[in-house]
């Protein structure tokens, strides 16, 4: 009897009760975003809304730029992402989901593997493709290697 309890307080989360949806605000990403709502039928209860600001992209603003504008242009990045994943935040919370909003700095494939890592029970919803876009590649470098190296599963929504 004990045991039933015990395995009743460590049910296993139903298979698309949490989401990890790392977004970069792309147009693909937004795609993946309708799924995300889509699952919540599906048994959806908590969203993980990731933003990673590319550290390389910082890299290469500084390179280019004094240090003050470099400051600027990371402030004026920062407010950007916290502005539009408020936005998503929102749509998430409007159809009931439980909404945990991330931005990390770094580089996106590490931190979205990194977050990935903290819980076994998340599938990841993300896009095929992202803000480049080339017509050419079958997936974008982040999808690929989370697809590759991430031991949860993944549904990658198509451009
Ligand atoms: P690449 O970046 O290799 O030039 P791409 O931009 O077309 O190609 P990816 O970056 O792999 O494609 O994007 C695929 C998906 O990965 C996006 O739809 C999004 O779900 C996720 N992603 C990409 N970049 C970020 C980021 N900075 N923060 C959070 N999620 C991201
Ligand atoms: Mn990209």
């Amino acid at each position: 009897m004990g045991n039933i309890q015990t395995n009743r307080n460590k049910r296993r989360p139903e298979m698309f009760e949490k989401i990890l949806f790392p977004t970069d605000f792309s147009d693909v990403a937004r795609k993946a975003l309708s799924f995300v709502k889509r699952l919540k039928e599906a048994g959806g209860e908590e969203v993980t809304l990731l933003h990673v600001i590319d550290q390389s992209n910082l890299e290469t603003l500084s390179s280019i730029r004094t240090v003050p504008d470099y400051l600027t242009i990371e402030k004026d990045l920062e407010d950007r992402a916290a502005e539009e994943i408020k936005l998503i935040e929102n749509e998430l919370k409007e159809i009931g989901y439980k909404v945990t909003t991330r931005i990390e700095k770094g580089f996106p494939l590490r931190e979205v593997l990194k977050v990935a890592g903290e819980e076994p029970s998340y599938i990841i919803v993300m896009g095929s493709h992202g803000k480049s876009n080339i017509q050419e590649m079958l997936l974008g470098s982040v999808s690929e290697k989370v697809v590759r190296k991430a031991k949860n599963p993944v549904l990658v929504v198509k451009r």
